[in-house]
């Protein structure tokens, strides 16, 4: 890979009290002495000093750091150059690194270079990029930890465990006379079926938080007049100051965006179809499934002052059939009850004033989908792999039982492989740029 050295400012762009332009490279060092005229920098000390540009112009007072390779983010020599705020002062100075031999680095390069050097390993570079996008308090306590590599630990662990069963297994083979004895297979097994389960463990509570990492995906389902747009705007002016509309927001479903709490989320009220044509009816089923599939937590809405009807029932087996936290809603109990139904609501409102019932409910759900599992799979790439990881385990069952112990460990080896791609993957270029890819510029 290129060691030409790479700068960029590090700091949110805009306006701010300073800003922070990083370089990294070997020619680091020789830049930030070109722009200070000074002689000499001590590693891990700040130095005041004066900036100049190519025609030696004063540009700001500075701060400068340097960081001696390898005790550095990247591993390589890193200077960091902290001035006044402000678009112009930073832009002229990442100008004069320019001139003075530096490139302007790409998106996640300066992660890709700490990883490819060993500073970080995937998982470690994976909760920096999302740490830095954290849609709630809890997600970013997590992700700091996993900054500091509490998910490679855990990789770590599984791997070791895999290679102990496999480990055992061989060790049995090369001993045993004949077969594997029946117990010796029994207590494989049921050391893969408890590593299975612990994964499985992660899994599912990596699953069940991605709310808390992405912000929650509220719906709002109910047929047509049941008081879900009511909802959704005492929802919205609840904290007025912080809503958002989303882009990509359609006529025929509206997204909004609202801060309840510690937690960020997404409302998306399934709303407009009232025609009563077939056709469209079931469009509006259609449509409420997707929005129940597509969301974290599913609020339905029946009408306090009308019989259950046909769209309700249909309603109410979407509900029975998802996984998905619910909160149901009896609504405008202000009216006189029609509605007929052994149904177990969860609130009963007058969504024409207060809300705060709901907003309670939604918080409830939040703050417990912050389980105490402390592991948490923060990427569909994490993801895939430990169900690779699971779909190795599993297949290496028969082969144990028929003593197949070369298909065996064949499968466990694949498992280890699968695990150990969450931290170091195997050599894959293309998978690599597409990540650091995704990260913000200057990281
Ligand atoms: P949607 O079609 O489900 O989005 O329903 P809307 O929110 O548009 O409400 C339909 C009608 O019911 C409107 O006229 C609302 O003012 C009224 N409505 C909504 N909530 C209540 C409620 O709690 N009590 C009463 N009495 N009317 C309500
Ligand atoms: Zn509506």
């Amino acid at each position: 890979m290129d060691n030409d050295t790479i700068v960029a400012i590090a700091t949110a762009n805009g306006i701010g009290s300073i800003a922070i332009i990083r370089l990294s490279g070997e020619k680091a060092l020789s830049i930030a002495k070109t722009l200070s005229k000074k002689d000499n920098f001590s590693p891990r000390y700040a130095t005041l000093t004066n900036v100049y540009d190519k025609n030696n112009e004063l540009i700001d007072e500075t701060i400068i750091i340097y960081f001696k390779n390898p005790h550095s983010f990247t591993g390589e020599d890193v200077v960091e150059i902290q001035c006044h705020g402000g678009y112009i002062v930073a832009q002229s100075i990442l100008q004069s690194c320019l001139d003075a031999g530096a490139r302007v680095a790409n998106a996640g390069e300066f992660s890709k270079r700490a990883f490819f050097n060993g500073r970080i390993d995937l998982s470690e570079a994976e909760a920096i990029s999302q740490l830095i996008e954290a849609k709630s308090e809890d997600a970013a306590k997590i992700l700091a930890k996993q900054v500091k590599g509490s998910l490679k630990e855990f990789i770590e662990s599984v791997r070791d465990e895999i290679i102990h069963i496999l480990a055992y297994s061989e060790v049995s083979i090369d001993y045993a006379e004949e077969d594997l004895p029946e117990d010796l297979v029994e207590q494989i097994k049921a050391k893969l079926e408890a590593l299975k389960k612990q994964l499985e463990r992660t899994l599912q509570a990596s699953k069940s938080r991605a709310g808390l990492m992405q912000g929650f995906r509220v719906a709002i389902v109910g047929k047509p007049n049941v008081g879900k747009s009511s909802l959704l705007n005492g929802l919205l002016n609840y904290n007025r100051a912080i809503v958002s509309d989303i882009a990509g927001t359609t006529r025929d479903t509206i997204e909004e965006q609202v801060k309840i709490g510690t937690h960020l989320i997404r409302i998306v009220d399934t709303a407009g179809i009232r025609d009563a044509s077939d056709e469209i009816e079931k469009i509006g089923i259609q449509r409420s499934l997707e929005a129940i599939e597509q969301s974290d937590i599913v609020v339905s809405v029946f009408d306090n002052s009308r019989e259950l009807d046909e769209e309700d029932k249909q309603i109410i087996s979407l509900l029975e059939e998802t996984q998905k936290q619910q909160i149901r809603i009896k609504n405008k109990i202000d009216l006189e009850t029609k509605l007929n139904v052994a149904f177990d609501f969860d609130i009963e409102l007058n969504s024409k004033d207060d809300v705060t019932p709901l907003i309670k409910k939604l918080e409830a759900i939040m703050d417990r989908s912050n389980s105490s599992e402390e592991i948490m799979l923060i990427s569909q790439r994490q993801i895939s792999a430990v169900e690779e990881t699971m779909e190795n385990i599993d297949e290496a069952f028969y082969p144990l039982e028929d003593q197949e112990l070369e298909i065996f460990s064949f499968h466990l080896n694949e498992a280890v492989k699968a695990m150990a791609s969450i931290t170091r993957p195997f050599e894959n270029d293309e998978m690599l740029d597409k990540m650091f890819g995704s990260f913000c510029l200057g990281k």
